[in-house]
Parts: structure tokens; sequence; C-alpha cells
């Protein structure tokens, strides 16, 4: 159960930073150590090689909840019927429609970059190691082959499973329920029972009032353990140009007065 826990956040967190805060929206800059980390990290999680997540998620914010976004809900329509297939859609559907994005054209500056292509091509190997990973350090720390089995279990399996749930409900559910306290041409919600279990990616209202900003979580109390990591890197001098949210512009977009960002 800690295998699991601990590569949860570190897949995770490799995720929400790496492929999503700094690879997709570039909402700071890092040191090459860690730009390749936690490509390696986000890889990890098993979503798709860094460079094709990358594509497939900046083409979500060019066309969000309209036509050419790769996971919208709203996709078959609003009735009732519309929406359960939407959402399936939306969930994990669309992992098996033949729509591929066109990477030359969402992601050219990371096929410019050595690193990440290598990073990229490794996706495979990377797949391997992270189930292989759990079942190893199981087998060794509890010197039993039960030890292992259930290491690969828990910490490879249920916990790729889970983090591909919550990153899926991201799709999904906030671009159906929750608040709306930020202007937005798409229908983005803010749903706060995921923000712990998505590292304050379910602010997704707030993230696509403000794309390139570092933190999500811009109002107050909003707990966004992604943007905790990026400060943290911030100070230990990892990452810089770090684009915390100005309270001007999101006042500009704000549809609700009474939740001011913090
Ligand atoms: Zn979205
Ligand atoms: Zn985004």
């Amino acid at each position: 159960m800690a295998l699991a826990a601990a590569l949860y956040i570190l897949t995770g967190l490799g995720v929400t930073v790496g492929f999503h805060r700094l690879f997709t929206h570039r909402a700071f800059k890092a040191k090459r150590a860690l730009r390749v980390t936690l490509a390696v990290a986000g890889s990890m999680s098993v979503q798709g090689s860094v460079i094709a997540w990358v594509a497939d998620h900046r083409r979500h914010h060019a066309y969000a909840d309209r036509e050419g976004d790769p996971h919208s809900p709203w996709r078959f329509g609003t009735s009732a019927a519309a929406l359960a297939r939407g959402f399936w859609h939306a969930h994990m559907g669309c992992l098996f429609a033949r729509d591929r994005t066109n990477i030359k054209r969402f992601a050219p500056d990371l096929l410019g970059d050595r690193d990440i292509r290598v990073v990229d091509r490794l996706f495979p190997l990377l797949t391997i190691t992270t189930l292989l990973l759990p079942a190893l350090l199981g087998g060794v720390i509890t010197l039993s082959w039960w030890g292992a089995l259930t290491a690969f279990f828990w910490a490879g399996l249920v916990r790729m499973a889970l983090l591909h749930h919550v990153t899926w409900s991201v799709n999904s559910i906030c671009h159906m329920i929750g608040d709306r306290p930020f202007a937005s041409r798409d229908k983005s919600a803010n749903f706060w029972p995921l923000a712990l279990l998505s590292f304050g990616e379910s602010w997704h209202n707030s993230h696509h009032a403000d794309p390139t900003g570092a933190r999500h979580g811009v109002g107050r109390g909003q707990l966004d353990v992604s943007a905790r990591l990026i400060w943290l890197f911030e100070k230990l001098r990892w990452a810089s140009h770090v684009r915390w949210p100005k309270p001007e512009r999101l006042a500009r977009k704000q549809t609700d007065p009474d939740s001011s960002p913090a």
C-alpha cells in the first residue's frame, strides 16, 4: 500500500506538474534534470508518450467543447442519452477512437527537444518498468513471491488504474459538473471533491480561464498540491519564470464576484 501511494504520487505529479503545467502550458521553466525527471515520471503513469499527451491536451484547449476537441462530453448533444454517451467518450472512449492528433502541428517545440524525444521513444520501456518495479520492490522488501505478486497488483495495476480514472474524470466530470466562477468559452468546471486526488487539477474552470497559470486552485482554500510543488522547485532554484496567477487578470474573467481569488 505504501508502494502504491508512493508511485501514485510520483507518477501523478509527473503528469500534473510535468506533462500538463510544464510541457503543455509552459507555466514555468525547469532545469534540464528536472525536465527529464518529470517527463519520465509522467510517462510512468502510462497515459501515452509525453509528446502525444501534450499534443492531445493542447488540442483540447484549442477546441474545448467544440468540434475538434479530442474528449468533450458534449460531443453528441445535450439530451440525457447524448450526455451519457458523451461522458463515456470523454472519460475513456476517446482512447479507442481512430482520431490522432497532428503532433507536428501541436507540439513542434517538444519534437525539437532532444531530451524529450528520447523519453518519448522510451515509453514502451517505461511502461514495463512502472509495472515491474513495484513487483521487484515488493519481492525484495518482503523476500517472498507473495509480496512481489501483491505489490504488482496494488502498486502496479490498481495504482495505475486509479490515476487513469482520476485524470479521465478531469476530462469528463470537470466539463460537466461543478462551479464556474470564471467566464470561459467552454463548459469547464471546478469540482472540489477531486482536488486532493487530482493534485489540484480539478479546479478546471480556473485552469481554462488562465491556462498558462502555474496554480489552478486560485481561490481561497483551494487545495493545489501541484502548485505547492512548483513553488518548492522555485525555492530550490530548479524552476524559474513561474507564471503565478495575477489577481487583476483573474478578476477580469470572473463571473461570480463572491468567489474572489486569494
Ligand atoms: Zn478541459
Ligand atoms: Zn490544460
